[in-house]
């Protein structure tokens, strides 16, 4: 069933049909971005259904984000029918929690295990830091946990950790990492970088579970290789039986392992990812072949020259050939906004240009950041003006108080165990359960050696409780344990959600409030309860069945077997994975995970855009210390990895890419003035026209303090200021930057009244921010007398002397 092996091949180039059809030898494809990497393993994995016989569940295929999975599986199924259905297409982690599910046991968990997130894992990180009395100056817990996170990436256990302390420092960390752990595995939970070293270290211990694995995954293929950590590296030869250092040989063959990647795009260094995985490959295994793509196939020449531009300036890379025969196509667009809001501005505006003009549908745009906070302006700007849009990139939506209270809930129902979730909403609504009782029943979880939520169940017998407490823990314990019930009775996700919310009087408390915050958060609990009906209804797009196991039972057929319904547990692990910062979730709301709606303009950050690709793609922000992030400016390796970013920024963009910043940001409430991305800089002057410049900017209403920092930089970015610098204030810019024309208009009547000085060739003037120049050249008169002034080190301005603050010397 499904295509011949003539139609898989069709519509690749001979390099990309080697790689689909290679057999035998470990497989590396290095290739630049949009060179068909990714399109290439997904044909093999079709390939190796259709023409080699491998039974789909006998696939391992990983990817970087929950989307591209669905995605590859979806763009597979068409190829080969819906027995594809079963392979495991999935991300590291999520293909980790899934061998733990079954395996738990052996590591002393329950096989409903909890996973913190990072929000969970800071609250619990707290608690220790609180308890071994450490300065929260020097140790603060997001720096404790940073410190934990890389030992578990380099697969280093807290023994391990203790014995490598260097200084007393780390002494002090691996002390806080053994107590960390410990409160973990008491609360059967485990973080996420757990999840990958507990696989690891399972197979290192248990050889023969190690074994069954390597029996079933006969194919393992990863895309986006450059971004793998020591972890998931050893994961990959653990799992595929082909670990350069393992001595004596192994029952079973080694897995026919593929790997594809780009060095030029890792950025995700700062979690231990290493490019030297990827450029190692070929010295881990002797006889792998190594396959090169050169033709990009997905932007304009014009987009890959500038991409090409700046990743050049990374030192540490080996030069790469690619090109594209999409043609020339449009030159980018650069806009230089009075301010965040200006910036979105324009960005809405322009998504309305070429929408009315056909050139694109809303749902062909994207517009990136390089911080989820940068998101909200957008929004606003987009709901004011009528724009539709999503934020993809979950966190925000998985951040919020109340849905993180609706899930530590859920958490506690399933694994009371839990201490962190069940602490977090043990008074959440207020039910007087104060600070008080909490500390009597710890002592007496302390001194009969009983979880937390055990001594909730037997609170009486706490050393001093308050009658009145001891009532409202009762009435608590009742509830959570007629809930219990509900879960173990099998009843739905979302019918225990909605329970939970009513039975607990969270939802009540909301409901009564006068606070218009309260009314949004009903909604977003709303969302949340419509997220996990949608999961209860379509479990086979949820990692939680395991049709695998289906698949293990019966030979599949199409249409395959009915999945069981999928419980709790499996929601909470879902929502685990997508909440994480760079996972796109498959469903915060209906539109989600589907392809984007046709009308509707996506947000997401510069990590999240990875492997993706739109015809029209808005690159904002590009200021030196929003990106490249402030972080990095003083640091090289730092700085390369944002670069990387870059790249992988430009090479999103088809069509269309606009590159855009603003002069004044408003950052924690305080305005900054950022200089021009030094990414800008680094395109060809050529290749951009700019719709608006510093300059043009800043003569009409820049705040006199700010002009010299930005202003000589972002003429050496943009050039001469264009053509349409004299429009100024007709109705059209009146109409296109809103408040900025507006400004300009109080601006322009704020000098009224003043005369505009008459310049001549060889005058010096004195100007508020420039300082002292001399007069190069001068145009029209009157209101549009408009003059090029040299002002040495910050370049030549063309400013209409209406509104500069220039004086005659
Ligand atoms: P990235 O590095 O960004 O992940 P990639 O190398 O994985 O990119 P793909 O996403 O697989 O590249 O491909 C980029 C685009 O080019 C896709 O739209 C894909 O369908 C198209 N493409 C790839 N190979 C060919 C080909 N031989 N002919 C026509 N189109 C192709
Ligand atoms: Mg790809």
């Amino acid at each position: 069933r499904g295509r011949s092996a003539e139609e898989l091949l069709e519509g690749l180039n001979d390099p990309q049909r080697r790689a689909v059809v290679h057999a035998g030898t470990p497989l590396l494809v290095v290739a630049g971005a949009g060179s068909g990497k990714t399109r290439v393993l997904t044909r093999r994995i079709a390939w190796l259904i259709n023409e080699r016989d491998a039974h789909p569940g006998s696939i391992l295929a990983i990817t970087f984000t929950n989307k591209a999975a669905a995605e590859m599986r979806e763009r597979v199924t068409e190829l080969v029918g819906n027995r594809a259905k079963i392979m495991w297409v999935s991300t590291f982690h999520s293909s980790c929690v899934r061998i733990l599910r079954k395996e738990a046991d052996k590591l002393g968990f329950t096989s409903s295990f909890t996973i913190y997130d990072a929000a969970d894992s800071k609250r619990l990180m707290g608690l220790v830091c609180k308890e071994q009395d450490l300065d929260a100056k020097r140790f603060a817990p997001r720096a404790v946990l940073n410190w934990v996170s890389n030992a578990k990436n380099e697969l280093l256990d807290p023994e391990d950790a203790a014995a490598a302390a260097q200084n007393v420092q780390e002494q002090t960390y691996a002390a806080a990492y053994t107590d960390y752990q410990r409160r973990l595995r008491a609360a059967n939970a485990m973080d996420f970088d757990d999840l990958i070293m507990a696989v690891v270290h399972l197979f290192r211990a248990f050889p023969a579970v190690r074994e069954s694995w390597r029996r079933r995954f006969r194919h393992v293929l990863v895309d986006e290789y450059q971004d793998t950590n020591h972890a998931q590296y050893a994961l990959v030869h653990e799992l595929c039986g082909t670990n350069p250092e393992e001595a004596e040989a192994e029952a079973v063959e080694p897995a026919e392992l593929m790997v594809v990647g780009d060095a030029d795009q890792s950025i995700y260094a700062f979690r231990g990812a290493s490019i030297r995985n990827i450029m190692d490959f070929e010295l881990d295994f002797p006889d792998a072949e190594t396959i090169l793509l050169e033709q990009n196939y997905r932007s304009t020449q014009t987009i890959l020259t500038a991409a090409n531009s700046v990743i050049a300036r990374n030192d540490s890379r080996k030069p790469k050939n690619l090109w594209s025969d999409a043609g020339q196509g449009e030159r980018i667009i650069g806009y230089v906004g009075d301010d965040e809001h200006d910036e979105a501005r324009f960005v809405a505006e322009e998504v309305d240009r070429l929408t009315d003009a056909g050139d694109a549908r809303a749902a062909d745009v994207a517009v990136f950041y390089r911080t989820n906070a940068q998101s909200r302006v957008f929004e606003e700007v987009f709901i004011r003006v009528g724009l539709p849009y999503r934020v993809v990139g979950g966190v925000r939506f998985y951040e919020r108080r109340e849905v993180r209270d609706a899930l530590a809930y859920l958490r506690a129902l399933v694994n009371p165990a839990d201490e962190v979730s069940l602490r977090r909403i043990l008074n959440v609504p207020k039910r007087g359960i104060g600070d008080r009782a909490e500390a009597c029943v710890t002592a007496l979880a302390d001194r009969e050696r009983i979880t937390f939520w055990q001594a909730l169940q037997r609170a009486k017998d706490a050393p001093g409780i308050a009658t009145r407490s001891l009532r409202n823990i009762e009435g608590f314990v009742a509830v959570m344990e007629e809930l219990q019930q509900m879960v173990e009775a099998g009843e739905r996700v979302d019918v225990v959600l909605e329970a939970t919310l009513a039975r607990s009087g969270y939802l009540t408390e909301l409901e009564a409030s006068d606070d218009p915050q309260d009314e949004t958060r009903v909604e977003n609990l709303g969302e949340l309860v419509a997220v996990a009906r949608e999961f209860a209804d379509d479990p086979v797009l949820g990692p939680s069945a395991d049709p695998a196991d289906a698949a293990d039972a019966a030979d599949p057929v199409d249409g395959a077997a009915p999945a069981p319904q999928p419980g709790l547990t499996d929601f909470l692990e879902r929502v685990a994975l997508v909440a994480d910062a760079d996972q796109i979730p498959d469903a915060p709301d209906a539109e989600e995970g589907a392809p984007a709606p046709p009308g509707v303009v996506t947000l997401m950050t510069l990590h999240t855009a990875k492997g993706l690709e739109f015809p029209v793609v808005f690159l904002t922000g590009l200021e030196d210390g929003i990106f490249p992030h402030q972080r990095a400016l003083g640091d090289k390796p730092e700085l390369e990895e944002e670069r990387r970013l870059a790249y992988v920024g430009l090479t999103r963009a088809q069509q269309r890419l606009y590159v855009s910043r603003a002069v004044v940001r408003s950052a924690w409430g305080a305005p900054s003035h950022n200089p021009a991305s030094r990414f800008v800089d680094e395109l060809p002057v050529d290749l951009v026209e700019w719709k608006r410049t510093a300059a043009e900017q800043t003569s009409w209403s820049r705040p006199a303090a700010t002009w010299g920092v930005t202003a000589g930089r972002s003429s050496g970015a943009g050039g001469a200021v264009d053509g349409s610098f004299g429009r100024g204030l007709s109705s059209s810019t009146q109409k296109r930057f809103g408040a900025a024309a507006a400004r300009a208009d109080a601006a322009a009547r704020a000098t009224k009244g003043r005369d505009v000085p008459s310049l001549s060739a060889g005058d010096r003037v004195q100007h508020d921010s420039f300082g002292l120049g001399t007069v190069v050249s001068t145009e029209g008169a009157g209101d549009k007398a408009v003059a090029s002034i040299d002002f040495g080190a910050d370049g030549v301005k063309r400013l209409l002397l209406r509104y500069a603050p220039v004086e005659k010397l």
